[in-house]
Protein backbone atom coordinates (compact mmCIF):
# COMPACT_ATOMS: atom_id res chain seq x y z
CA UNK A 1 0.00 0.00 0.00
CA UNK A 2 1.90 3.06 -1.66
CA UNK A 3 -0.47 5.82 0.04
CA UNK A 4 -0.66 4.58 3.90
CA UNK A 5 0.55 6.52 6.21
CA UNK A 6 0.94 4.26 8.64
CA UNK A 7 2.96 1.99 6.26
CA UNK A 8 4.82 5.07 5.47
CA UNK A 9 5.52 5.32 9.21
CA UNK A 10 6.35 1.60 9.55
CA UNK A 11 8.95 2.10 6.51
CA UNK A 12 10.56 5.48 7.96
CA UNK A 13 9.32 7.43 5.12
CA UNK A 14 7.25 9.76 7.86
CA UNK A 15 8.70 10.30 10.99
CA UNK A 16 7.96 9.06 14.28
CA UNK A 17 8.63 8.48 17.68
CA UNK A 18 9.11 4.56 18.10
CA UNK A 19 7.73 2.93 21.69
CA UNK A 20 7.86 -0.34 20.63
CA UNK A 21 8.63 -2.43 17.77
CA UNK A 22 9.30 -6.79 17.04
CA UNK A 23 8.86 -8.44 13.88
CA UNK A 24 5.18 -8.15 13.52
CA UNK A 25 4.22 -5.17 14.99
CA UNK A 26 5.47 -1.20 15.30
CA UNK A 27 4.06 1.26 17.72
CA UNK A 28 4.92 5.12 17.77
CA UNK A 29 3.46 7.80 19.95
CA UNK A 30 -0.15 9.03 18.77
CA UNK A 31 0.71 12.87 17.19
CA UNK A 32 -2.96 14.37 19.03
CA UNK A 33 -2.57 12.34 22.00
CA UNK A 34 -5.80 11.90 23.80
CA UNK A 35 -4.62 10.79 27.10
CA UNK A 36 -1.09 11.51 28.68
CA UNK A 37 -0.01 8.29 27.09
CA UNK A 38 -0.92 7.70 23.88
CA UNK A 39 0.43 5.35 21.75
CA UNK A 40 -1.00 3.74 18.18
CA UNK A 41 -0.02 -0.03 17.86
CA UNK A 42 0.20 -1.52 14.01
CA UNK A 43 0.69 -4.78 12.44
CA UNK A 44 3.65 -3.77 10.08
CA UNK A 45 1.67 -5.38 7.46
CA UNK A 46 -1.28 -3.45 6.38
CA UNK A 47 -4.64 -4.69 7.08
CA UNK A 48 -7.34 -2.09 6.16
CA UNK A 49 -9.40 -2.48 9.36
CA UNK A 50 -10.66 -4.79 12.28
CA UNK A 51 -13.27 -6.10 9.41
CA UNK A 52 -10.62 -7.49 7.39
CA UNK A 53 -9.58 -9.80 10.01
CA UNK A 54 -9.64 -13.20 9.05
CA UNK A 55 -8.46 -16.10 9.25
CA UNK A 56 -5.22 -16.35 7.80
CA UNK A 57 -3.94 -12.58 9.39
CA UNK A 58 -5.47 -12.85 12.87
CA UNK A 59 -2.39 -14.29 14.48
CA UNK A 60 -1.59 -10.30 13.88
CA UNK A 61 -4.06 -9.30 16.21
CA UNK A 62 -2.53 -11.42 18.74
CA UNK A 63 0.59 -9.98 18.41
CA UNK A 64 -0.31 -6.57 18.53
CA UNK A 65 -2.24 -7.61 22.04
CA UNK A 66 1.50 -9.27 22.77
CA UNK A 67 2.85 -6.13 22.47
CA UNK A 68 0.60 -4.32 24.31
CA UNK A 69 1.41 -6.16 27.26
CA UNK A 70 5.30 -5.61 26.37
CA UNK A 71 4.25 -1.75 25.90
CA UNK A 72 2.60 -1.74 29.63
CA UNK A 73 5.46 -3.68 31.63
CA UNK A 74 8.06 -0.80 29.83
CA UNK A 75 6.03 2.19 30.60
CA UNK A 76 4.89 1.21 34.06
CA UNK A 77 1.70 1.60 33.40
CA UNK A 78 0.59 -0.44 36.25
CA UNK A 79 -2.39 1.27 37.40
CA UNK A 80 -4.34 0.67 33.54
CA UNK A 81 -5.08 1.21 30.47
CA UNK A 82 -7.64 1.52 27.54
CA UNK A 83 -7.08 -0.64 24.07
CA UNK A 84 -9.19 1.13 21.26
CA UNK A 85 -10.32 0.28 17.70
CA UNK A 86 -11.93 2.42 15.62
CA UNK A 87 -13.40 0.34 12.67
CA UNK A 88 -14.72 2.53 9.71
CA UNK A 89 -16.64 5.60 9.36
CA UNK A 90 -19.30 4.96 12.01
CA UNK A 91 -16.53 3.77 14.06
CA UNK A 92 -14.59 7.00 13.63
CA UNK A 93 -11.75 5.23 11.89
CA UNK A 94 -9.51 8.20 9.49
CA UNK A 95 -6.73 5.93 9.10
CA UNK A 96 -7.21 3.25 6.74
CA UNK A 97 -4.62 0.73 7.99
CA UNK A 98 -5.44 -1.26 11.23
CA UNK A 99 -4.67 0.52 14.14
CA UNK A 100 -4.83 0.00 17.96
CA UNK A 101 -4.82 3.42 20.41
CA UNK A 102 -3.16 2.36 23.55
CA UNK A 103 -4.26 5.19 26.22
CA UNK A 104 -3.54 5.78 29.90
CA UNK A 105 -2.01 7.72 32.69
CA UNK A 106 -5.41 9.43 33.29
CA UNK A 107 -8.92 7.99 34.52
CA UNK A 108 -10.38 7.25 31.41
CA UNK A 109 -14.36 7.80 31.42
CA UNK A 110 -16.91 5.35 30.60
CA UNK A 111 -18.64 4.94 28.27
CA UNK A 112 -16.98 6.43 25.27
CA UNK A 113 -18.77 8.84 23.58
P1 LIG B 1 -8.34 6.81 14.11
O1 LIG B 1 -9.11 8.11 14.20
O2 LIG B 1 -8.83 5.75 15.04
O3 LIG B 1 -8.24 6.34 12.67
O4 LIG B 1 -6.88 7.14 14.62
C1 LIG B 1 -5.89 7.68 13.82
C2 LIG B 1 -4.89 8.26 14.78
O5 LIG B 1 -3.69 8.48 14.09
C3 LIG B 1 -5.32 9.61 15.39
O6 LIG B 1 -5.35 9.50 16.81
C4 LIG B 1 -4.24 10.57 14.90
O7 LIG B 1 -3.89 11.54 15.86
C5 LIG B 1 -3.08 9.62 14.62
N1 LIG B 1 -2.12 10.09 13.64
C6 LIG B 1 -2.39 10.60 12.41
N2 LIG B 1 -1.25 10.91 11.78
C7 LIG B 1 -0.24 10.60 12.63
C8 LIG B 1 1.19 10.69 12.56
N3 LIG B 1 1.82 11.16 11.46
N4 LIG B 1 1.91 10.28 13.63
C9 LIG B 1 1.29 9.81 14.72
N5 LIG B 1 -0.05 9.68 14.85
C10 LIG B 1 -0.80 10.07 13.81
ZN1 LIG C 1 -0.85 0.48 5.59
Amino acid sequence: MNDCLFCKIVKGEIPSTKVYENEWVYAFLDIDPQAPFHAIVIPKEHIKSAAEINGENSFLVAKVFEAVAEIAKQENLQKGFRVVNNCGEDGGQTVGHIHFHLLARRNLSWPPG
